[in-house]
């Protein structure tokens, strides 16, 4: 028997996470997987012309993917033995990721600068009982830790993004034009062609629907009261951000993570793909001034490449993992539709760089 577990997290003012449980069922895992020349083939990491960086650090003309790319991985094989949870949550977390994740790591201090909801790797660690709880509570740590890290460095209509080490972007501009910038909220995008291939839950488990939809594309944006769904690009952008880190931490600890029990880390980061895709989309074809914003703006471009690029690679390096994904295989179809594909191309062919 293998259970599912969804994490969901949400930042819309209010910091929450959702761990969901969405049932059991018996039998095996009976997912396919595809090769790895097969994931996201055509614009997949390392596969694009590449382009100029938005880093602050690094303004010159050279590959954003290859800069991705040059991302030094986690460590799923380093040893941690001789680690002991005690009740000292802080103490564990840094000791585990120093192990096997510096990049996870920095971003767990880093959200700590952020100190009104107190030490985030506490305040989302939720009770565990023991190391193995801890481990399993990690995803969800260096997520939430790295929202607040971001959000510690942003400040006004400028958003930051601390992607990799070496690889940061300061955008301004980015939330929707009733909020300061140029954009439009999230949640239209659930009124697309492509939202009913995978219909929000709407809070009721049933299988193929998007319990994500329920807490990023949720609301009215014309209702004058708000909800999550009513922030744009800039903040849809730092949830992919954050999700990338999911799946980079899920794989990084995947020999913590029990068998029998499916966690949506994989879910996650092909949702926003999928999300970014269409938001890109309509931009596109119904709202031209996002559209400049974004495909003109070198750093919400690179940004949004950068993000792909990195999903990708997370994507590719966990595809061995079945626990690490629910319905991933389902969510990679639809992030594989050629005209939604195209999208990412046409940005990666507004870049400068050869
Ligand atoms: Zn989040």
């Amino acid at each position: 028997m293998r259970c599912n577990r969804w994490n969901v997290h949400l930042l819309a003012g209010v910091w929450s996470s959702l761990a969901l449980m969405l049932g059991c069922g018996d039998g095996e895992d009976d997912r396919s997987f595809n090769s790895p020349d097969r994931v996201m083939d055509g614009a997949g990491a390392g596969s694009g012309s590449g382009g100029s960086s938005s880093t602050a650090e690094e303004p010159g003309c050279s590959s954003l993917s290859e800069q991705v790319l040059a991302e030094e991985l986690p460590e799923p094989g380093a040893s941690l033995a001789g680690l002991r949870f005690a009740g000292d949550i802080p103490d564990f977390v840094d000791a585990a990721l120093e192990r096997r994740s510096p990049f996870a790591l920095e971003l767990v201090r880093g959200g700590r600068l952020e100190t009104d909801f107190g030490d985030c790797s506490v305040v989302f660690a939720g009770e565990p009982r023991s190391a193995a709880e801890l481990y399993q509570a990690l995803e969800v740590i260096v997520h939430e830790c790295g929202h607040f890290y971001d959000a510690f460095l942003s400040s006004g209509s400028r958003d930051a993004y601390e992607l990799t080490p070496e690889l940061s972007f300061r955008c301004d501009r980015g939330d929707t034009t009733r909020r300061g910038g140029d954009t439009f909220a999230r949640s239209r995008i659930a009124g697309d062609r492509y939202a009913a291939s995978r219909p929000a839950c709407e809070n009721v488990s049933r299988p193929g629907c998007d319990p994500y939809a329920d807490v990023y594309l949720d609301g009215d944006p014309d209702d004058g009261v708000f909800q999550s769904g009513d922030q744009g690009f800039n903040l849809l952008m730092e949830e992919a951000v954050q999700y990338v880190n999911s799946i980079a931490t899920a794989w990084s600890f995947a020999d913590q993570q029990p068998a029998n029990i499916a966690i949506s880390a994989r879910d996650g980061i092909l949702t926003f793909l999928w999300y970014i895709e269409r938001y890109l989309r309509m931009a596109r074809t119904e709202f031209p001034a996002a559209y400049e914003r974004i495909s003109q703006d070198d750093c919400w471009r690179d940004l949004t490449l950068g993000v792909w690029t990195r999903g990708v690679r997370y994507l590719q390096l966990s595809r061995s993992e079945s626990k690490l994904g629910i319905a991933d295989d389902e969510l990679e179809q639809l992030v594989r539709e050629p005209e939604l594909l195209e999208e990412i191309e046409r940005l990666r062919e507004l870049d400068d760089c050869p």
